[in-house]
């Protein structure tokens, strides 16, 4: 199976940030065989599908580094809520979430982040293992990790039962093309340091990833003060569990010395700006992380914090705050921030070498973004276009592994009436016992 697309706009993201601005990708198998100009464009080349791009922008598939994909349900509830967490979230998933309810979650989640051009995932929730048969159905890539806490929960009936839970899920999993499983401690004041460190030697046995939320929450920040006059990153360092298996999820509150201690163990971090300034926690220090050369991805975290899995959005609020908060308007062009989506993500989730730009051998993950809609006119920079003038609802083409997973805007090998509505009938408990905490 091979599948050309031409006269496209390509920007590869690749080191040297090639684009070819009327150009060509040839997809064979699962990989990027060739790609380049047009007028380069070898004329014996024989393809079995071959698609007009009309001047569509081509980018690699966008990286989202930390979300929660169980959690559609929640998705606008209680927004505004100050104790939102402890109010709807913690109860509402001990007493209402199933196996089943997460399975059709996940997958209406990745139908959403299909068609919107996310093409990698990395997930944090409960019942992973259903989570992981909705991403092999739907032929996402991901990575995906059981959460561990200090309480019983929906899907184990002890505390710390998700290390029970991952010890059958993470061999189960290991030899998937697109899935990689790893283990997901909830955060750094979730979990005893013992537990923290036993899901540290389970990630280490079997050298998969781990993530966690790290320096999120002000009373995470006042609880390691108090406890050991340390910061949530120095109480990991101190228990010896930083690595670069490491995602940690947020990262808004940092000392110089904590972003020292991130890049001394090669700590990655998922930076998820829509949920934390949503939740009013605070802006994270992405400009220093980066000047310390640690690797920063972007976040949606879960849909209920962020109410959206795009990273269009993510691009757009990144751009706002980060450029207001150093007050330089110049700060962080839309070529950088396409790369937080793209590569950055991918250097984040060790996936490097296989995702995050196009170039011959990589994964054929792709998006190809219209350009005919009203917001998308006129184009003077294809990357400002992308973070400032284009929205999900510009995906046209997707591909992931070489699959089109979606086809002018429509999914191609599932029903999406079908997918909300099973996420519908199962949700049904959920929603009443939602709508009386109200
Ligand atoms: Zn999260």
């Amino acid at each position: 199976m091979s599948t050309l697309i031409k006269n496209i706009h390509i920007l590869t993201m690749d080191e040297e940030k090639t684009t070819y601005p009327d150009g060509y990708i040839l997809i064979e198998g699962s990989d990027i065989s060739s790609i380049g100009h047009m007028k380069d464009l070898p004329e014996k080349v024989k393809a079995t599908e071959v698609i007009d791009g009309k001047q569509a922008i081509a980018m690699p598939g966008m990286i989202n580094t930390h979300t929660h994909i169980g959690m559609i349900p929640f998705r606008s509830l209680g927004d505004d809520y100050p104790d939102r967490l402890r109010r709807f979230l913690f109860p509402l998933e001990n007493e209402c979430m199933t196996e089943s309810l997460a399975y059709h979650s996940g997958k209406y989640a990745i139908a959403e982040m299909q068609l919107a051009g996310v093409t990698t995932f990395m997930d944090m929730y409960y019942f992973e293992d259903a989570v992981a048969k909705a991403t092999d159905e739907m032929g996402s890539r991901a990575i995906l990790g059981e959460t561990v806490i200090d309480f019983p929960t929906c899907d184990t009936t002890e505390a710390y039962g998700g290390l029970d839970y991952a010890r059958q899920f993470i061999p189960k999993w290991l030899n998937h093309e697109l899935i990689t499983p790893a283990i997901a401690p909830h955060a750094t004041n979730t979990n005893s340091p013992e537990k923290l460190k036993e899901a540290a030697r389970l990630a280490e046995y079997y050298q998969v990833p781990i993530t966690m939320h790290v320096a999120e929450m002000d009373y995470e920040m006042a609880y390691f003060q108090e406890q050991n006059n340390l910061t949530p990153v120095g109480f990991l360092a101190d228990i010896g569990i930083l690595s670069e298996r490491l995602v940690a999820a947020h990262c808004i509150h940092l000392s110089d010395e904590d972003i020292h201690i991130l890049k001394k163990y090669n700590v990655k971090v998922a930076h998820c700006i829509g949920a934390n300034t949503k939740s009013a926690k605070g802006v994270a220090r992405v400009a220093d992380l980066l000047k310390s050369e640690i690797p920063v991805g972007l976040g949606t975290d879960g849909p209920s914090s962020g109410n959206t899995l795009d990273l269009f959005t993510q691009m757009k609020l990144f751009a706002n705050f980060h450029k207001t908060n150093l007050k330089d308007r110049a700060a962080f062009p839309a070529v950088e921030i396409v790369e937080r989506a793209t590569m950055g993500g991918a250097k984040v989730l060790g996936l490097e070498d296989k995702v995050g730009s196009l170039e011959i051998g990589k994964k054929a993950d792709i998006v190809l973004v219209e350009t005919d809609s009203v917001n998308m006119f006129p184009i003077f920079d294809p990357y400002a276009a992308l973070v400032y003038s284009a929205n999900a609802s510009n995906v046209q083409d997707v591909f992931i592994n070489g699959q089109r997973k979606v086809k002018q805007k429509q999914l191609n090998q599932e029903n999406l009436k079908d997918l909300r509505r099973n996420l519908s009938e199962q949700m049904a408990a959920f929603a009443t016992s939602a709508k009386k905490r109200l």
